[in-house]
């Protein structure tokens, strides 16, 4: 790319494509519209609701049931603005204990995961941090990054509010890239940090107790089945991770003892 092209892109994008995530005040980059985001998603949740096998322990569903109610009551007027479609499966396989969340607001949770999160307040820990990622953009912040490495021009016109399928498709494929399920690959540090914070910012106002962040990420870490990413591998450790979450309890003037 020549520098005069690059100069224009680089205006184009702070023109039009910075936005700041509200909960933190970080500068995100945005070039993807919320609503291509959401017609994606929408796409690759059925996709996902074909392919998987799903659970009917109606138990498990009465737990996230209330855990998804109670959350989105708490941040409904922030979410309202993206018209975030919220929504969840329940993947039958006891020996993955992960969640993931698509950008249009639509959650995975794996029943592996209820070997880790024994009350619904630990329940709270996981949605509520994948309810962050969503509120806080990261999948369409990700999906830009990766736009950005992939070239310059095809960026210019990537930003308008066209949901043709000749548009999700390029999309798709420029995003595909890297991955297979594009959605699920791991977030940055950055991400991951912010939604731990967001996650129990929200749990503590639906009335959760937030300090069973710390026992419930002791758990996870010393959990011997399949993790996967999106719920560890992206931390520099666990103790950092947890230290981080006692910084955030203090916080919310509810230190961990
Ligand atoms: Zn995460």
């Amino acid at each position: 790319m020549k520098i005069t092209q690059a100069l224009v892109l680089s205006l184009v994008l702070f023109l039009f494509a910075c936005t700041t995530v509200q909960e933190t005040n970080r500068r995100a980059l945005h070039i993807v519209s919320q609503e291509q985001l959401n017609q994606l998603s929408k796409e690759e949740f059925e996709q996902l609701k074909k392919e998987s096998k799903l659970s009917n322990n109606s138990e498990y569903h009465k737990r996230i049931e209330a855990v998804i109610g109670v959350l989105s009551e708490v941040i409904s007027l922030d979410s309202n603005q993206y018209n975030f479609q919220w929504d969840y499966i329940l993947i039958k396989d006891d020996e993955i204990v992960n969640a993931f969340a698509l950008p249009g607001g639509q959650i995975g949770i794996y029943t592996g995961l209820f070997k880790v999160a024994l009350t619904e307040a630990d329940l709270a820990v996981v949605i509520g941090h994948e309810m962050a990622h969503v509120m806080a953009r990261h999948g369409g912040e990700r999906m830009s990054q990766q736009l950005l490495a992939y070239g310059g021009s095809f960026l210019l016109s990537i930003r308008s509010e066209d949901t043709s399928p000749e548009r999700q498709r390029q999309l798709m494929s420029a995003y595909g890239l890297g991955s297979k399920l594009g959605f699920l690959l791991p977030y940055s540090r950055v991400h991951e940090k912010e939604a731990d914070r967001l996650g129990l910012y929200y749990m503590t106002q639906a009335g959760y107790d937030p300090r069973v962040a710390i026992p419930f990420w002791q758990r996870m870490s010393e959990e011997k089945s399949i993790v996967m990413p999106e719920l560890l591998s992206t931390h520099p450790s666990d103790h950092n991770r947890i230290a981080h979450l006692k910084l955030i309890l203090e916080e919310l003037g509810l230190p961990y003892e």
